[in-house]
């Protein structure tokens, strides 16, 4: 995961501008230094875009995500995080011993943009740890800049929260690998009036440029989905867990409140986010559905990938923009299970007590109805005697 793989990697996955994770790390930043060519408001590798940017975890282990407007500015708030944290040095997300509202500050002194990271994940995240955004940030909320969906949100969920309606969502991969199932694994569509930080910045306070779209994994399939027993993974209904007080009904384990009845409990308003979010896994996953291997990254995969990206040249184009009859001339097979991701013509089994969620691509309509109504229960996260 160095600065030339994810720029050759990031070219085949059609990504221009990419945030370069950990810079506050002195190691990495010297990597990026001698990697990429400061331009204005970003830095250069082949034919891709970087700016700078990191994660930082607050005193109640709420992460946040920063990005830096250059280098210099990365530099300047090193030597004010550094105060504040004992592990700066050696780790790429630092620990900063102050509160959001401070960390905000500080980002703000140096001209940074910074929002919520993973907004819902259960265990080191603001809705993990807190019930608004101000009683993390306090009077700092105002400065916010965007909030980051995370793998087990979008933006149908988070828009059903008042607090985010002047917010920009972000659906970031987060990537620690940059094979093609990661890198990129979620991403945004956006015109911007520059392909840099202002445009960026513009961008989230409404000034100039739009989002068009957010890609990223179907939240269901995430392990803290539904509320589900720990130990059997029993789903329940955030009334039934309630009514068992969170003990497991068939095998007296705890019950994990889920994402989906934490918004449940948060949301003060139907959802009404005006940007699409395109529910589908990275191509390799959906590649490797459709011919049943174990692993995205098997022979038959990585070759089936190749011939659709040296074809159409940007994994984000197959994905969500070149007609099926055009995919259909390399790849029927695959085009089809493309098709079907499109028009969400699959079937997600919820994940839940730490157990990933199952999709099936049925054959037909027949075969959906008919799983939906076996599986129906499990769908809707219900326990049934
Ligand atoms: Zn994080
Ligand atoms: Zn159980």
């Amino acid at each position: 995961m160095e600065i030339p793989t994810i720029a050759k990697e990031a070219e085949k996955k059609g990504l221009d501008l990419i945030g370069t994770g950990d810079i506050l790390n002195p190691k990495w930043l010297r990597h990026v230094k001698e990697e990429t060519t400061q331009r204005d408001g970003y830095l250069e590798k082949d034919s891709v875009k970087f700016v700078p940017t990191t994660e930082v975890e607050d005193q109640d282990r709420i992460h946040h995500l920063i990005i830096f407007p250059d280098l210099e500015a990365v530099e300047e708030a090193y030597s004010d995080f550094q105060k504040l944290s004992d592990d700066i040095r050696r780790e790429g997300r630092p620990r900063i011993n102050a509160s959001g509202e401070k960390i905000v500050d500080i980002a703000k002194k140096h001209d940074c943009l910074i929002g919520p990271c993973h907004a819902f994940t259960p265990y080191t995240a603001i809705y993990g740890r807190k019930n608004c955004l101000k009683e993390c940030y306090g009077d700092q909320v105002e400065n916010l800049d965007f909030l980051e969906l995370g793998l087990s949100a979008d933006s149908q969920m988070a828009s059903r929260i008042s607090d985010h309606d002047d917010l920009v969502f972000l659906s970031n991969s987060d990537a620690h690998s940059p094979w093609p199932h990661r890198l990129g694994r979620e991403f945004n569509r956006a015109d911007l009036s520059d392909e840099n930080f202002e445009g960026l910045k513009k961008l989230f306070h409404g000034e100039a440029g739009e989002i068009k779209l957010n890609v990223g994994l179907d939240p269901r399939e995430g392990k803290y989905h539904c509320s589900a027993c720990n130990s059997c993974h029993q789903k329940y209904s955030l009334e039934q867990a309630k009514e068992f007080d969170w003990k497991c009904q068939e095998c007296s384990g705890s019950i994990k409140k889920g994402v989906k009845d934490r918004v449940e409990e948060l949301s003060d308003k139907d959802s009404d986010y005006p940007v699409d979010y395109l529910h589908l896994p990275p191509l390799a996953k959906i590649i490797q559905y459709t011919v049943g291997h174990a692993s995205p990254t098997t022979k038959t995969v990585q070759k089936r990938y190749k011939a659709l990206n040296e074809e159409f040249g940007s994994e984000a184009d197959i994905l969500v923009q070149i007609s099926i009859e055009k995919l259909s001339e390399v790849d029927e097979q695959v085009a089809e299970s493309i098709k079907k991701f499109r028009n969400d013509d699959i079937v997600m089994i919820p994940g839940g007590g730490g157990n990933y969620g199952e999709r099936i691509i049925p054959e037909n309509e027949q075969e959906r109805k008919n799983i939906m109504e076996e599986k129906a229960s499990e769908i809707e996260c219900r326990y049934e005697k």
